[in-house]
């Protein structure tokens, strides 16, 4: 059902918008004087609201924070990345690319495991930063760090090869930036498989199953001949 609309009658003071207008004034003013008098406050952030980036660079990053990547070293200095594939799989912008390498002899100490990326490239002007890489990566690989500042001044600077990747490491490193290891969530094992139901079994679920009406058993009919032979059977049966 339709509403009817009520005109509303509006009063003189809402007519001339004075009192509107004093109000609006009055909520500026106590937002001016408020930032005003923060701006003559010791301290780094004089103004509560303004950050005075770049000069100053101590604000908190939020710890899921996700800027640019860096390729993950162990404890030994190796490399932990295996070259899966799984990062490059999963990224919606397709701007991963992985070679796999395999370690030869006398390489242990390079790499943590028998197959490393012999090149691995990130896009990132492609990239959107969603973390699925990381997710997903089994070995903790790749990290998107805390490294917000991207502006580059050419195309080819922003495609991060593994050399560039490595020194992202080791720059996060020297910074005290690196990233915590994420906790892995727990694998929950999958349910057993059901053991094949036998043929009564089968039969009986088939027709619980709502909507299927049970199937009759088709008689066969048996010729004429085949009678004769039954009936001839049954009669000497009785003379015996
Ligand atoms: S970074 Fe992780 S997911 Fe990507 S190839 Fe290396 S091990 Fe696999
Ligand atoms: S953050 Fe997302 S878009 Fe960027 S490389 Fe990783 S998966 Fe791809």
């Amino acid at each position: 059902m339709a509403k009817p609309v009520v005109k509303k009658e509006y009063t003189l003071t809402e007519r001339i918008y004075l009192w509107e207008i004093l109000k609006g004034m009055k909520l500026t003013w106590g937002h001016f004087w408020f930032n005003f008098k923060a701006c003559w406050r010791p301290g780094p952030h004089t103004i509560p609201t303004c950050w005075q980036y770049p000069e100053d660079r101590t604000r908190e990053i939020s710890p899921v924070f996700r800027g640019e990547h860096y390729l993950q070293r162990d404890d030994k200095g190796r490399e932990v990345c295996i070259a899966c594939g799984m990062c490059a799989k999963i990224c919606p912008a397709k701007c991963i690319t992985v070679k796999k390498g395999k370690r030869e002899e006398g390489e242990e100490d390079k790499y943590a495991s028998k197959t490393y990326p012999a090149s691995f490239q990130i896009d990132l002007l492609r990239c959107i930063f969603c973390g699925f890489c990381e997710e997903t990566c089994p070995k903790n690989a790749i990290v998107l760090g805390r490294e917000f500042e991207l502006a580059r001044f050419s195309k080819e600077e922003c495609i991060l090869d593994k050399r560039k990747l490595l020194l992202n490491y080791r720059k996060a490193k020297e910074e005290g930036k690196l990233k915590p290891p994420k906790k892995r969530v727990p694998v929950v094992p999958a349910p057993p498989k059901p053991e094949k139901a036998e043929g009564g079994e089968i039969k009986k679920s088939k027709a619980a199953a709502p909507g299927k009406a049970l199937k009759k058993p088709v008689e066969k009919v048996k010729s004429t001949e085949q009678v004769e032979a039954t009936q001839n059977k049954e009669a000497a049966e009785k003379e015996k």
